[in-house]
């Protein structure tokens, strides 16, 4: 028997076994009728033996696959019912239109057949399909995405598409899908490129639990301080950020963020507040100095003979005009304004940092004792009161309010001309 590209079992049936089997017996019959009695007795019971051995032999189909004797099945409808369950898969498989058609054969035999031949038979004429295999087959809701060799490289493929997502942090990982392993025929093309497949067609929801650390800013506070001035301060305490620790509940969708909770914050680190002193004391200094009149140096600061005697100079002499304006060097208080001996009219300026100006030799006095000063404001006329050879301003600097000390270093260079030095 065979079956053709019908798939129809072409006719060569046991009707034919039967037919020879009674010509056999004919010819076998007329061939006793020419022996003796004995010997056709003898030959009677071989033949009576024979026929009672052959009656307790099995008839069935001996089926091959691919030319190669794989094993007796009972019937032919069972043959077709193997045959039609490989065209059904490969069609599954393939389309309908595969014209995939299995190599097999079958003729009726003497034997039997076996418990589980059926399966053996189906298993052969799968193995003789190249197109198809026994393969293990990841179904992504119940669609197959790909396939592997065995059910470990499934369970490991699948076991390393989770682990890409996993981190220290997650807490639960799953796909968004049903996944599932099913052994099963289907095509080998399913074996290539099948871990790219299993990453393309699963989604691995992972729920981390991240831990993000904030600083927090340390507060300033000012402690009031009426000896200093308004425009000094100093740090009682430096500052220290604290560090703030929030749990998140965070939920990623193939790593990218899908959604996140707020679950606790705690303060790990608490911010050391920044204690500042700071001054109350009206600024009125600019810090720097400049020259408190026109005119040209006439003496400078040191030793010195003058027509009104010698002295170590105190300060530094500008010669001038009667009634040139005099600025203050610097801003400040007034602390003396009125006339003092040699000095004849003078001005006494504390500046903020404590250091005292003199302007001495005044002609006229444009301000009062307590009077607070900027910078450069006219605080007097030049004269040649007090013990002065000629009209001029002398100028002393005196730092702390101590003793003077020579105001040119303090003062901006080569802005007034030497007029003479009279020593
Ligand atoms: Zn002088």
């Amino acid at each position: 028997m065979r079956y053709g590209s019908d798939g129809k079992l072409k006719k060569e049936g046991i009707c034919s076994l039967r037919v020879r089997a009674a010509c056999a017996f004919r010819r076998a019959f007329d061939r006793l009728m020419h022996l003796g009695a004995k010997r056709a007795a003898a030959v009677l019971v071989i033949c009576a033996l024979s026929v009672f051995a052959i009656s307790r032999m099995n008839i069935a189909l001996a089926v091959s696959v691919e030319g190669d004797f794989v094993g007796y099945v009972s019937s032919r409808s069972e043959l077709d019912s193997i045959i039609s369950k490989v065209r059904t898969t490969t069609e599954n498989v393939f389309g309908s239109e595969c014209g995939i058609e299995p190599d097999v054969t079958c003729h009726v035999s003497f034997g039997k057949a076996e418990p589980g031949i059926a399966d053996a038979v189906e298993s052969r004429i799968f193995s003789s399909i190249s197109e198809i295999s026994d393969l293990y087959i990841v179904y992504v809701d119940g669609e197959p995405v790909c396939a592997f060799s065995s059910a470990k490289d499934a369970s490991d493929a699948i076991s390393s598409v989770v682990a890409g997502y996993v981190t220290e942090n997650t807490v639960s990982a799953e796909f968004s899908g049903e996944v599932s392993v099913c052994e099963g025929y289907i095509g080998v093309d399913m074996l290539e490129n099948n871990i790219k497949a299993l990453h393309d067609a699963l989604s691995v929801i992972t729920v981390d639990k991240d831990v993000v650390e904030q600083t927090v800013k340390y507060s300033t506070t000012y402690v009031l301080d009426d000896d200093m001035l308004e425009s000094q301060s100093e740090i009682i305490t430096p500052g220290q950020s604290g560090k703030l620790e929030t749990v998140y509940l965070v939920t990623r969708e193939n790593g990218v963020l899908s959604s996140y909770e707020k679950l606790e914050s705690t303060l790990t680190q608490a911010p050391v507040p920044c204690e500042v002193r700071v001054g109350t004391l009206p600024s009125y200094s600019t810090g720097s100095y400049i020259w408190p009149c026109d005119g040209y140096i006439s003496s400078r600061f040191g030793g010195r003979r003058t027509s009104v005697g010698s002295s170590n100079h105190a300060g530094i002499d500008i010669a001038g005009h009667y009634g040139d304006k005099i600025w203050a060097s610097d801003g400040g208080e007034v602390i003396f304004a009125e006339e003092y001996s040699g000095y004849g009219l003078l001005v006494q300026i504390r500046h903020d940092n404590g250091d005292v100006t003199y302007y001495a030799h005044c002609s006229a006095l444009l301000v009062e004792e307590g009077d607070i000063v900027k910078q450069g404001q006219v605080i007097a006329e030049m004269g040649s009161t007090g013990v002065a050879s000629g009209v001029h301003c002398h100028f002393e600097y005196r730092p702390g309010g101590g003793k003077p000390v020579d105001p040119a270093p303090y003062l901006p260079e080569d802005v007034l001309d030497t007029l003479i030095v009279s020593d």
